[in-house]
């Protein structure tokens, strides 16, 4: 039985569908005080940074990003909890036949969890406990993969079938949303520690998060620059 392991996770920006940019939030907020006459361009850095501490939020709505994500199942349900500025579509597991590709963490993963809720510290882990995670997660994929197309070759239809597949199966979807929204997303699903509010997310959608900041961080930089340096609040 041929299964994939992955180790990945991936976001990629679809530059075919992005909008917007730094000038067009200014130029959004100044039709407040301008009218028609915002079109016009000014200085920008200065009106972004007090949009931002002054938790003017609207403006930075005007623009859009779209991500195509590639993730096993576990990270698109925390995903998918974003709901405020984002539309996702996703592979439908009724209208097609599942791919075998399954997350199996990366060598370099933190294991073993300490501490309570919430604020988690995370440490190596023994050589024996990589070693089970690995055979663990092999293991189960397999017997789950077989057990999947087992039911399709006995003619069991796919809504059915991959009832036995595990969280770890990748999925994929697009992500498309709004400057607002994703500063909302980037504040509680990365960790740093000049976060007026430190957020404690998993890895794996951490890794999702951050290559989204790097898109964001070029496509709308002076934007992404206010906000990191105003501790990181989405306003
Ligand atoms: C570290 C971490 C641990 C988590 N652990 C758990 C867990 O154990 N169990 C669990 O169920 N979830 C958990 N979550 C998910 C969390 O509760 C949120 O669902 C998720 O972070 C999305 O946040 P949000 O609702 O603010 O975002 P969005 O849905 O994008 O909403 C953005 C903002 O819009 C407003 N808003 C949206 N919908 C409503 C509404 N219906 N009513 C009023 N205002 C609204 C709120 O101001 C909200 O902050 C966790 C999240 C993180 C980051």
């Amino acid at each position: 039985m041929n299964i994939t392991i992955r180790s990945n996770i991936t976001a990629f920006l679809d530059t075919d569908n992005i909008a917007g940019s730094d000038a067009k939030i200014c130029q959004a907020a100044r039709v407040s005080t301008l009218g028609s006459a915002a079109a016009e361009s000014g200085e920008a850095r200065g009106l972004l940074n007090y949009l931002m501490k002054n938790r003017h939020g609207s403006p930075f709505e005007h623009g859009q990003m779209s991500f195509l994500v590639e993730a096993p199942i576990f990270v698109a349900r925390e995903f998918m909890r974003h709901r405020a500025g984002w539309s996702y579509n996703e592979t439908s597991g009724r209208y097609r036949e599942l791919e075998p590709v399954f997350y199996v963490p990366p060598e370099h993963r933190p294991l073993v969890q300490e501490g309570k809720a919430g604020e988690y510290q995370f440490t190596a882990g023994t050589e024996q406990q990589h070693e089970v995670v690995r055979w663990s997660h092999a293991g189960a994929y397999q017997w789950a993969w077989g057990a999947y197309q087992e039911m399709l070759e006995a003619g069991v239809a796919r809504e059915i079938a991959r009832n036995v597949l595990p969280v770890g199966t990748f999925t994929s979807f697009y992500a498309t949303c709004n400057p607002r929204s994703l500063m909302h997303f980037l504040s509680l699903r990365t960790k740093y520690t000049h976060a007026k509010f430190p957020s404690f997310p998993q890895e794996e959608i951490e890794d999702v998060a951050l290559a989204m900041e790097g898109a964001f961080s070029k496509a709308f930089p002076l934007t992404w620059e206010v906000w990191d340096r105003n501790g990181r609040i989405a306003p």
